[in-house]
């Protein structure tokens, strides 16, 4: 984790649920098996990481990604990522990604 919070900065705080998140960039953060990571997020911590190179519209689908699974986590559902790819797709086309996007708040 240290690796992480050293190469971000903040983008600002979202509001899910009632549990304020830090939403911060991350640097080249990769899996154990060495596929890099786009997003992620830490429930102990309250924060969602995005890429800082990604494209807008790749940060934007990161977020709403990481959003939804704060939010079956917060009601303690089962899921999977393919599930989450496929809902994140959908309502990024309807929108949602960009209205959350612009919820957080800058700093
Ligand atoms: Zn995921």
């Amino acid at each position: 984790m240290s690796r992480v919070a050293k190469k971000s900065n903040k983008i600002g705080n979202l509001n899910i649920g009632g549990h304020v998140y830090k939403v911060k960039h991350m640097k080249d953060v990769n899996k154990k098996d060495g596929r890099m990571l786009l997003g992620l997020h830490d429930v102990k911590e309250q924060t969602i990481m995005v890429d800082i190179d990604l494209q807008k519209s790749r940060k934007v689908e990161t977020l709403l990604h990481e959003v939804l699974h704060v939010i079956y986590t917060n009601t303690g559902c089962d899921h999977d990522e393919r599930a989450i790819d496929a809902l994140s797709n959908g309502l990024m086309q309807l929108g949602v990604g960009n209205f959350i996007w612009d919820k957080v708040k800058r700093v």
